[in-house]
């Protein structure tokens, strides 16, 4: 199998399993509970956030985990309910569904742009956002989950209020996530309750996902996994880019390459008269995993509306693909896309022209 969809999810890293079933058997107890193990317990998620705090430089206490990004978005959201709430066009539809829904006109509003997108991989310059903001006395949230790991990042030179990650887009668990409040910001629990997060989120806390994500980060800081992205990954996605321009009639791209615009493992491209689920169907019966738009958006017959926001052609975002690399594929994945994507293209435009003409 070429697995390009590690956008959509990652598999688990080994180092990730190999902590996580030590958890199950070592650090199974309440993590709130007063007695050793579950001290232990409590032990291993402050490693957690202590990991995250390095990696995002923050302070361990302004992160607190979640049951991943969606989650984290809506947190903030909900803080903001009432609120004025501004977003991008392209955001996740944990944001804009909850902003749409939650929304108000109060102030001081909240800001909630991506830092990057997921299914076109368009990197947002948000820094004067941030400053607009601040200047106005309102407050800036950024979704990070597809930034983690990919870009080194910065929260404080950033400035951000709150900023949202979640652990399976790196490798570890789905169902983990955090949501960075930086210290003073409003905030309202979305789960009350309970004492955990410092009272700011309650349930059971998640120990061994939670120890999954922290092996999932020890592996992003030890191997830099930023730099391995921007150079041996982003070779293979822009090589992938220039064979599809070049070999394939009608194909268009969605994602800017050029360095500093897009995140390097994400690549949307368009094919003329071809359906984005077709694609997708016949590269799956070759084994190869891709997406149209973004996963969680599939099955829903609207077009994708990141791509309806980019290029205002419902035809270019229903003949969207969406190829999104993992530290794991190589050259030869991106040769086995190209011996078979040409033939699959020139076949679903030649069905296409024969039910135009008929
Ligand atoms: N935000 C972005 C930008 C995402 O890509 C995703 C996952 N598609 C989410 C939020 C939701 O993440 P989770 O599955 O952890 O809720």
């Amino acid at each position: 199998m070429v697995y390009l969809d590690y956008a959509a999810t990652s598999p688990l890293l080994p180092e990730v399993i190999t902590a996580m079933h030590e958890a199950e058997q070592k650090f199974f107890a309440n993590a709130s509970a007063l007695h050793t193990p579950g001290h232990l317990a409590m032990n291993k998620i402050e490693e957690t956030r202590k990991l995250l705090a390095q990696l995002i430089n923050a302070n361990p206490d302004e992160i607190i985990f979640t049951s991943g990004a969606s989650e984290a978005n809506n947190t903030v959201i909900r803080t903001f309910a009432g609120h004025k709430i501004y977003t991008s066009p392209l955001e996740h539809h944990s944001i804009d569904e909850a902003a749409r829904v939650l929304g108000g006109n109060k102030k001081p509003a909240l800001y909630s742009y991506m830092f990057a997108n997921n299914e076109i991989g368009e990197i947002l310059s948000i820094e004067n956002i941030i400053k607009k903001a601040h200047k106005n006395g309102d407050y800036i949230h950024s979704d990070l989950t597809q930034v983690l790991g990919k870009l080194p990042i910065n929260i404080k030179a950033l400035d951000l209020d709150y900023a949202t990650f979640s652990a399976h887009k790196i490798g570890g668990p789905v169902g983990v996530g955090a949501l960075f409040i930086k210290d003073g910001a409003p905030f309202k629990s979305l789960i009350i309750g309970g004492n955990q997060e410092g009272k700011r989120r309650g349930t059971t806390y998640n120990t061994a996902g939670i120890i999954g994500f922290g092996a999932a980060l020890k592996y992003a800081i030890k191997h830099k996994t930023w730099d391995i992205y921007d150079a041996k990954i982003r070779a293979l996605r822009d090589g992938l880019a220039k064979r599809i321009l070049e070999e394939i009639p009608g194909s268009s791209l969605n994602t800017d390459i050029t360095p500093g615009k897009s995140l390097p493992n994400i690549l949307n491209a368009s094919f003329q008269a071809a359906e984005g689920e077709s694609i997708q169907l016949y590269l799956d019966a070759e084994g190869i995993i891709v997406s149209t738009g973004s996963a969680c958006a599939s099955g829903d017959i609207k077009p994708s509306h990141v791509l309806m926001a980019k290029t205002g052609d419902a035809e270019v975002a229903h003949s969207s693909i969406r190829f999104s690399f993992g530290l794991d594929n190589t050259e030869e994945d991106v040769k086995k896309v190209m011996q078979v994507l040409p033939g699959i293209i020139n076949r679903l435009q030649k069905i296409s022209t024969i039910e135009r003409e008929s």
